[in-house]
Protein backbone atom coordinates (compact mmCIF):
# COMPACT_ATOMS: atom_id res chain seq x y z
CA UNK A 1 0.00 0.00 0.00
CA UNK A 2 1.68 3.53 -0.58
CA UNK A 3 0.41 7.23 -0.46
CA UNK A 4 0.53 9.35 -3.61
CA UNK A 5 1.29 13.23 -3.47
CA UNK A 6 1.29 15.61 -6.48
CA UNK A 7 3.12 18.82 -5.92
CA UNK A 8 2.46 21.73 -8.06
CA UNK A 9 2.94 19.49 -11.06
CA UNK A 10 2.90 21.34 -14.56
CA UNK A 11 3.05 19.13 -17.62
CA UNK A 12 2.93 21.17 -21.09
CA UNK A 13 3.15 20.12 -24.80
CA UNK A 14 4.23 22.73 -26.60
CA UNK A 15 1.30 25.30 -25.89
CA UNK A 16 -0.66 23.62 -24.20
CA UNK A 17 -0.48 23.43 -20.66
CA UNK A 18 -2.23 19.66 -19.98
CA UNK A 19 -1.47 20.25 -16.16
CA UNK A 20 -1.64 22.93 -14.50
CA UNK A 21 -0.20 23.19 -10.88
CA UNK A 22 -1.97 20.52 -9.40
CA UNK A 23 -1.60 19.33 -5.72
CA UNK A 24 -3.36 16.28 -4.86
CA UNK A 25 -3.00 14.22 -1.50
CA UNK A 26 -3.94 10.58 -1.99
CA UNK A 27 -4.47 8.27 1.34
CA UNK A 28 -2.86 4.83 1.54
CA UNK A 29 -5.62 2.49 0.71
CA UNK A 30 -7.75 4.67 -1.06
CA UNK A 31 -10.18 4.74 -4.04
CA UNK A 32 -9.45 8.46 -5.85
CA UNK A 33 -11.15 9.51 -9.51
CA UNK A 34 -9.72 11.76 -11.46
CA UNK A 35 -12.97 13.05 -12.96
CA UNK A 36 -13.07 15.36 -16.04
CA UNK A 37 -14.16 16.15 -19.49
CA UNK A 38 -12.35 15.49 -22.13
CA UNK A 39 -8.69 17.12 -22.47
CA UNK A 40 -9.18 18.17 -18.74
CA UNK A 41 -5.24 16.52 -18.40
CA UNK A 42 -6.95 12.85 -16.75
CA UNK A 43 -4.45 10.95 -18.19
CA UNK A 44 -1.24 12.98 -18.58
CA UNK A 45 -1.66 12.92 -14.31
CA UNK A 46 -1.72 9.07 -14.33
CA UNK A 47 0.70 8.99 -17.12
CA UNK A 48 3.14 11.32 -14.74
CA UNK A 49 2.55 9.15 -11.77
CA UNK A 50 3.34 5.97 -13.86
CA UNK A 51 6.31 7.85 -15.00
CA UNK A 52 5.40 7.01 -18.61
CA UNK A 53 5.89 11.34 -18.55
CA UNK A 54 8.48 13.56 -16.87
CA UNK A 55 7.15 16.84 -15.00
CA UNK A 56 8.06 20.30 -15.92
CA UNK A 57 7.27 21.96 -12.69
CA UNK A 58 6.93 20.37 -9.21
CA UNK A 59 6.77 17.03 -7.71
CA UNK A 60 5.87 13.42 -7.25
CA UNK A 61 5.82 11.42 -4.12
CA UNK A 62 4.83 7.64 -3.70
CA UNK A 63 5.35 6.70 -0.01
CA UNK A 64 7.22 9.69 0.69
CA UNK A 65 9.78 9.07 -1.72
CA UNK A 66 10.57 11.58 -4.64
CA UNK A 67 10.01 9.79 -7.61
CA UNK A 68 10.42 12.57 -10.32
CA UNK A 69 13.42 10.66 -12.17
CA UNK A 70 12.67 7.17 -11.05
CA UNK A 71 12.29 4.73 -13.35
CA UNK A 72 8.67 3.03 -14.52
CA UNK A 73 9.55 -0.07 -13.64
CA UNK A 74 11.02 0.76 -10.46
CA UNK A 75 7.69 2.57 -8.89
CA UNK A 76 5.87 -0.77 -8.00
CA UNK A 77 3.21 0.17 -9.89
CA UNK A 78 0.57 -1.53 -12.25
CA UNK A 79 -1.58 0.35 -14.81
CA UNK A 80 -4.63 -0.77 -16.35
CA UNK A 81 -5.88 0.91 -19.62
CA UNK A 82 -9.18 1.31 -21.55
CA UNK A 83 -8.07 -1.30 -24.43
CA UNK A 84 -6.06 -3.74 -22.21
CA UNK A 85 -3.26 -4.01 -24.11
CA UNK A 86 -3.33 -7.62 -23.67
CA UNK A 87 -0.53 -9.41 -25.98
CA UNK A 88 -3.16 -11.37 -28.91
CA UNK A 89 -0.50 -14.25 -29.37
CA UNK A 90 -0.16 -15.39 -25.66
CA UNK A 91 -2.92 -17.43 -23.89
CA UNK A 92 -4.67 -15.72 -20.64
CA UNK A 93 -2.14 -17.52 -18.14
CA UNK A 94 0.64 -16.31 -19.96
CA UNK A 95 -0.63 -12.62 -20.04
CA UNK A 96 -1.29 -13.21 -16.51
CA UNK A 97 2.06 -14.42 -16.16
CA UNK A 98 4.16 -11.55 -17.98
CA UNK A 99 4.57 -9.49 -15.34
CA UNK A 100 5.95 -11.97 -12.89
CA UNK A 101 7.87 -13.21 -15.74
CA UNK A 102 10.17 -10.46 -16.73
CA UNK A 103 10.67 -10.09 -13.11
CA UNK A 104 11.65 -13.36 -12.32
CA UNK A 105 15.16 -12.55 -11.29
CA UNK A 106 14.53 -9.31 -9.34
CA UNK A 107 11.61 -11.26 -7.23
CA UNK A 108 13.56 -13.98 -7.42
CA UNK A 109 10.30 -16.09 -7.94
CA UNK A 110 10.42 -19.85 -8.83
CA UNK A 111 7.59 -21.67 -11.74
CA UNK A 112 6.04 -22.88 -9.41
CA UNK A 113 5.39 -19.81 -7.03
CA UNK A 114 4.35 -18.01 -10.51
CA UNK A 115 1.80 -20.63 -11.33
CA UNK A 116 0.47 -20.54 -7.91
CA UNK A 117 -0.04 -16.67 -7.87
CA UNK A 118 -1.30 -16.64 -11.35
CA UNK A 119 -3.99 -19.42 -10.28
CA UNK A 120 -4.81 -17.44 -7.51
CA UNK A 121 -5.40 -14.29 -9.01
CA UNK A 122 -7.66 -16.05 -11.81
CA UNK A 123 -9.92 -17.40 -9.31
CA UNK A 124 -10.36 -14.50 -7.78
CA UNK A 125 -11.48 -12.84 -10.58
CA UNK A 126 -13.65 -16.14 -12.15
CA UNK A 127 -11.11 -16.54 -15.49
CA UNK A 128 -9.55 -19.76 -14.24
CA UNK A 129 -11.35 -21.81 -16.72
CA UNK A 130 -10.05 -19.67 -19.67
CA UNK A 131 -6.08 -19.74 -18.69
CA UNK A 132 -5.63 -21.79 -22.06
CA UNK A 133 -7.56 -18.90 -24.44
CA UNK A 134 -5.98 -16.41 -26.63
CA UNK A 135 -7.41 -12.72 -25.90
CA UNK A 136 -9.36 -13.10 -29.11
CA UNK A 137 -11.75 -15.86 -28.06
CA UNK A 138 -12.84 -14.06 -24.98
CA UNK A 139 -15.49 -11.47 -24.59
CA UNK A 140 -15.36 -7.64 -23.66
CA UNK A 141 -16.26 -8.40 -19.99
CA UNK A 142 -13.55 -11.53 -20.19
CA UNK A 143 -10.53 -9.49 -21.50
CA UNK A 144 -11.40 -6.91 -18.81
CA UNK A 145 -10.67 -9.22 -16.27
CA UNK A 146 -7.39 -10.50 -17.55
CA UNK A 147 -6.44 -6.96 -18.00
CA UNK A 148 -6.70 -6.66 -14.70
CA UNK A 149 -5.37 -9.70 -13.36
CA UNK A 150 -2.35 -9.10 -14.92
CA UNK A 151 -2.07 -5.84 -12.83
CA UNK A 152 -3.13 -7.50 -9.63
CA UNK A 153 -0.67 -10.50 -10.02
CA UNK A 154 2.25 -8.66 -8.80
CA UNK A 155 0.42 -6.92 -5.80
CA UNK A 156 1.73 -3.46 -6.63
CA UNK A 157 1.47 -0.35 -4.58
CA UNK A 158 -0.76 1.89 -6.24
CA UNK A 159 -3.33 0.41 -8.99
CA UNK A 160 -3.86 3.21 -12.03
CA UNK A 161 -6.80 2.94 -14.37
CA UNK A 162 -7.70 4.55 -17.16
CA UNK A 163 -11.16 4.01 -18.01
CA UNK A 164 -11.25 0.04 -18.11
CA UNK A 165 -14.75 0.24 -18.03
CA UNK A 166 -15.55 2.13 -21.22
CA UNK A 167 -15.48 -0.63 -23.68
CA UNK A 168 -18.01 -2.45 -22.20
CA UNK A 169 -21.88 -2.45 -22.77
CA UNK A 170 -23.77 -0.58 -19.87
CA UNK A 171 -25.07 -3.83 -17.95
CA UNK A 172 -21.42 -5.26 -17.91
CA UNK A 173 -20.25 -1.46 -16.21
CA UNK A 174 -22.17 -1.62 -13.68
CA UNK A 175 -21.57 -4.78 -12.87
CA UNK A 176 -17.91 -4.66 -13.35
CA UNK A 177 -18.17 -1.11 -11.52
CA UNK A 178 -19.34 -2.88 -8.15
CA UNK A 179 -16.82 -5.96 -8.50
CA UNK A 180 -14.34 -3.24 -9.27
CA UNK A 181 -14.90 -1.20 -6.02
CA UNK A 182 -15.64 -4.54 -4.00
CA UNK A 183 -11.69 -6.26 -5.30
CA UNK A 184 -10.13 -2.92 -4.73
CA UNK A 185 -11.44 -2.63 -1.06
CA UNK A 186 -10.36 -6.19 -0.32
CA UNK A 187 -6.84 -5.80 -1.39
CA UNK A 188 -6.53 -2.04 0.17
CA UNK A 189 -4.91 -1.48 -3.12
CA UNK A 190 -4.37 2.62 -3.65
CA UNK A 191 -6.37 2.96 -6.68
CA UNK A 192 -6.34 6.09 -9.16
CA UNK A 193 -9.05 5.69 -11.46
CA UNK A 194 -9.31 7.63 -14.59
CA UNK A 195 -13.18 8.32 -15.96
CA UNK A 196 -15.01 11.21 -17.59
CA UNK A 197 -18.74 9.35 -16.02
CA UNK A 198 -19.52 11.20 -13.01
CA UNK A 199 -22.13 8.30 -12.30
CA UNK A 200 -19.21 5.99 -12.37
CA UNK A 201 -16.62 8.34 -10.19
CA UNK A 202 -19.59 8.88 -8.06
CA UNK A 203 -20.34 5.39 -7.43
CA UNK A 204 -17.22 4.29 -6.91
CA UNK A 205 -14.40 6.80 -5.28
CA UNK A 206 -13.63 7.47 -2.02
CA UNK A 207 -12.86 10.73 -3.35
CA UNK A 208 -12.67 11.84 -6.64
CA UNK A 209 -10.37 15.10 -7.94
CA UNK A 210 -12.50 17.03 -10.46
CA UNK A 211 -10.67 18.84 -13.21
CA UNK A 212 -11.06 21.34 -15.82
CA UNK A 213 -8.64 22.53 -18.18
CA UNK A 214 -5.66 20.78 -16.18
CA UNK A 215 -6.76 22.09 -12.89
CA UNK A 216 -8.24 20.49 -9.95
CA UNK A 217 -11.57 22.11 -9.45
CA UNK A 218 -12.45 20.40 -6.10
CA UNK A 219 -11.12 17.41 -4.07
CA UNK A 220 -13.81 15.74 -1.99
CA UNK A 221 -16.18 12.66 -1.17
CA UNK A 222 -19.29 12.15 -3.47
CA UNK A 223 -21.34 13.93 -1.06
CA UNK A 224 -18.93 16.85 -0.78
CA UNK A 225 -19.40 17.63 -4.42
CA UNK A 226 -22.86 17.31 -4.54
CA UNK A 227 -23.65 19.21 -2.07
CA UNK A 228 -21.10 21.63 -1.85
CA UNK A 229 -20.06 21.94 -5.25
CA UNK A 230 -16.80 24.79 -4.96
CA UNK A 231 -17.84 26.58 -8.10
CA UNK A 232 -20.37 26.46 -11.02
CA UNK A 233 -18.38 23.85 -13.23
CA UNK A 234 -18.21 21.25 -10.56
CA UNK A 235 -21.91 22.27 -10.32
CA UNK A 236 -22.78 21.48 -13.27
CA UNK A 237 -20.80 18.51 -14.03
CA UNK A 238 -21.58 16.63 -11.02
CA UNK A 239 -25.34 14.89 -10.84
CA UNK A 240 -27.79 14.10 -13.25
CA UNK A 241 -29.60 16.17 -14.86
CA UNK A 242 -27.42 18.86 -13.91
CA UNK A 243 -28.12 21.65 -11.04
CA UNK A 244 -30.10 24.51 -12.31
CA UNK A 245 -28.44 27.85 -12.91
CA UNK A 246 -30.34 31.01 -12.22
CA UNK A 247 -29.02 34.14 -13.33
CA UNK A 248 -29.85 36.70 -10.70
CA UNK A 249 -29.18 39.98 -9.02
CA UNK A 250 -28.56 40.84 -5.24
CA UNK A 251 -30.41 44.41 -4.93
CA UNK A 252 -31.95 46.09 -2.14
CA UNK A 253 -35.66 46.98 -0.53
CA UNK A 254 -36.40 48.86 2.29
CA UNK A 255 -32.91 48.70 2.91
CA UNK A 256 -32.94 45.16 3.10
CA UNK A 257 -30.74 42.88 0.88
CA UNK A 258 -32.72 40.94 -2.00
CA UNK A 259 -32.52 38.24 -4.80
CA UNK A 260 -33.97 39.79 -7.85
CA UNK A 261 -34.48 36.78 -10.55
CA UNK A 262 -36.57 37.08 -13.41
CA UNK A 263 -40.32 36.41 -11.97
CA UNK A 264 -39.81 36.05 -8.31
CA UNK A 265 -37.83 38.04 -5.55
CA UNK A 266 -36.43 36.23 -2.66
CA UNK A 267 -35.23 38.03 0.77
CA UNK A 268 -31.12 37.28 1.40
CA UNK A 269 -30.51 36.30 5.04
CA UNK A 270 -27.80 39.56 6.31
CA UNK A 271 -25.48 37.16 6.97
CA UNK A 272 -24.83 35.82 3.41
CA UNK A 273 -24.86 39.30 2.55
CA UNK A 274 -22.40 40.00 4.83
CA UNK A 275 -20.03 37.16 3.06
CA UNK A 276 -21.01 38.41 -0.02
CA UNK A 277 -19.31 41.85 0.26
CA UNK A 278 -16.42 40.66 2.34
CA UNK A 279 -15.63 39.09 -0.65
CA UNK A 280 -16.70 41.26 -3.36
CA UNK A 281 -19.24 39.40 -5.00
CA UNK A 282 -22.14 40.33 -7.23
CA UNK A 283 -24.48 41.81 -7.83
CA UNK A 284 -24.84 39.43 -10.45
CA UNK A 285 -24.89 36.11 -9.19
CA UNK A 286 -26.16 32.39 -10.04
CA UNK A 287 -28.78 30.84 -7.96
CA UNK A 288 -28.16 27.21 -7.95
CA UNK A 289 -30.56 24.33 -7.16
CA UNK A 290 -31.05 20.26 -7.92
CA UNK A 291 -33.69 19.06 -9.48
CA UNK A 292 -34.96 17.20 -6.53
CA UNK A 293 -34.79 20.25 -4.74
CA UNK A 294 -37.90 21.73 -7.10
CA UNK A 295 -41.35 20.74 -7.42
CA UNK A 296 -44.53 21.05 -9.09
CA UNK A 297 -47.65 21.91 -7.66
CA UNK A 298 -50.94 22.70 -9.59
CA UNK A 299 -52.42 24.56 -7.00
CA UNK A 300 -50.57 28.07 -5.67
CA UNK A 301 -49.05 27.33 -2.04
CA UNK A 302 -47.45 30.34 -0.18
CA UNK A 303 -44.23 31.23 -2.00
CA UNK A 304 -44.52 29.44 -5.24
CA UNK A 305 -43.70 30.77 -7.96
CA UNK A 306 -46.45 30.86 -11.39
CA UNK A 307 -45.19 29.07 -14.41
CA UNK A 308 -46.12 26.45 -17.17
CA UNK A 309 -44.86 23.45 -18.20
CA UNK A 310 -42.83 23.03 -21.11
CA UNK A 311 -42.04 19.78 -21.41
CA UNK A 312 -42.26 16.44 -19.20
CA UNK A 313 -39.36 13.50 -20.04
CA UNK A 314 -40.28 10.29 -17.96
CA UNK A 315 -37.42 8.33 -17.23
CA UNK A 316 -38.97 5.14 -15.73
CA UNK A 317 -38.47 5.83 -12.35
CA UNK A 318 -38.97 9.32 -12.21
CA UNK A 319 -39.91 12.39 -14.54
CA UNK A 320 -38.32 15.36 -15.50
CA UNK A 321 -40.64 18.56 -16.28
CA UNK A 322 -38.97 21.50 -17.64
CA UNK A 323 -40.33 24.43 -17.08
CA UNK A 324 -39.81 28.31 -17.45
CA UNK A 325 -38.07 30.59 -15.17
CA UNK A 326 -37.78 34.00 -16.33
CA UNK A 327 -35.81 33.08 -19.37
CA UNK A 328 -34.41 30.16 -18.20
CA UNK A 329 -35.33 26.72 -18.67
CA UNK A 330 -35.43 24.80 -15.06
CA UNK A 331 -36.16 21.39 -14.15
CA UNK A 332 -37.99 19.65 -11.74
CA UNK A 333 -38.06 16.43 -10.70
CA UNK A 334 -41.52 14.31 -10.18
CA UNK A 335 -42.75 11.32 -9.32
CA UNK A 336 -42.77 8.52 -11.89
CA UNK A 337 -46.08 8.46 -14.15
CA UNK A 338 -46.79 12.17 -13.69
CA UNK A 339 -48.57 13.55 -16.50
CA UNK A 340 -48.53 17.74 -17.12
CA UNK A 341 -49.49 18.90 -20.77
CA UNK A 342 -47.40 21.13 -22.55
CA UNK A 343 -48.10 24.59 -21.26
CA UNK A 344 -50.11 23.86 -18.56
CA UNK A 345 -50.12 26.78 -15.83
CA UNK A 346 -48.07 25.15 -13.21
CA UNK A 347 -46.74 26.14 -9.96
CA UNK A 348 -42.67 26.32 -8.89
CA UNK A 349 -41.92 25.52 -5.39
CA UNK A 350 -38.35 26.19 -4.50
CA UNK A 351 -36.76 24.15 -1.60
CA UNK A 352 -34.87 27.43 -0.16
CA UNK A 353 -32.90 25.23 2.26
CA UNK A 354 -30.64 23.59 -0.58
CA UNK A 355 -30.40 26.68 -2.88
CA UNK A 356 -26.89 27.57 -3.54
CA UNK A 357 -24.87 30.77 -4.36
CA UNK A 358 -22.58 31.46 -6.84
CA UNK A 359 -20.79 34.93 -7.83
CA UNK A 360 -21.68 35.44 -11.46
CA UNK A 361 -17.60 36.90 -12.09
CA UNK A 362 -15.41 34.04 -10.80
CA UNK A 363 -18.20 30.92 -10.34
CA UNK A 364 -17.23 30.65 -7.11
CA UNK A 365 -19.22 29.05 -4.64
CA UNK A 366 -20.95 31.86 -2.45
CA UNK A 367 -23.21 30.06 0.14
P1 LIG B 1 -9.66 12.17 -22.53
O1 LIG B 1 -10.79 11.97 -21.55
O2 LIG B 1 -10.14 12.65 -23.87
O3 LIG B 1 -8.70 11.04 -22.59
P2 LIG B 1 -7.91 13.63 -20.69
O4 LIG B 1 -8.65 14.42 -19.67
O5 LIG B 1 -7.33 12.34 -20.30
O6 LIG B 1 -8.82 13.47 -21.98
P3 LIG B 1 -5.27 14.30 -21.59
O7 LIG B 1 -5.18 13.14 -22.52
O8 LIG B 1 -4.47 14.25 -20.35
O9 LIG B 1 -6.78 14.63 -21.23
O10 LIG B 1 -4.86 15.60 -22.41
C1 LIG B 1 -4.77 16.89 -21.84
C2 LIG B 1 -4.34 17.88 -22.91
O11 LIG B 1 -3.00 17.62 -23.30
C3 LIG B 1 -5.17 17.83 -24.17
O12 LIG B 1 -5.31 19.14 -24.67
C4 LIG B 1 -4.33 16.98 -25.11
O13 LIG B 1 -4.57 17.32 -26.45
C5 LIG B 1 -2.92 17.34 -24.69
N1 LIG B 1 -1.96 16.24 -24.88
C6 LIG B 1 -1.95 15.06 -24.20
N2 LIG B 1 -0.92 14.29 -24.60
C7 LIG B 1 -0.26 14.99 -25.55
C8 LIG B 1 0.92 14.74 -26.34
N3 LIG B 1 1.61 13.61 -26.22
N4 LIG B 1 1.29 15.70 -27.22
C9 LIG B 1 0.61 16.87 -27.33
N5 LIG B 1 -0.50 17.16 -26.60
C10 LIG B 1 -0.93 16.25 -25.73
Amino acid sequence: MAKVRLVNVVKRFGNVVAVDHVNLDISDGEFFCLLGPSGSGKTTILRLIAGLEFPDEGDIYIDDKLVNNVHPKDRDIAMVFQNYALYPHMTVYENIAFPLIARKRQLKISDDEIRKRVVEVANMLGIEHLLNRKPSQLSGGEQQRVALARALVRQPKVFLMDEPLSNLDAKLRLLMRAELKRLQKKLGITTIYVTHDQAEAMSMADRIAVLNKGRVQQVGTPDELYNKPSNVFVAGFIGVPPMNMIPCRIDHRDKKPVIICEGFEKILDEDIYKEIEFHGYGPEIFIGIRPEHLSISREAVPGSIPTEVLITESLGSETIVNVKLGNTMVKAKAPPGVKYNMGEKVYLIVDWNKVLLFDAKTENLIA
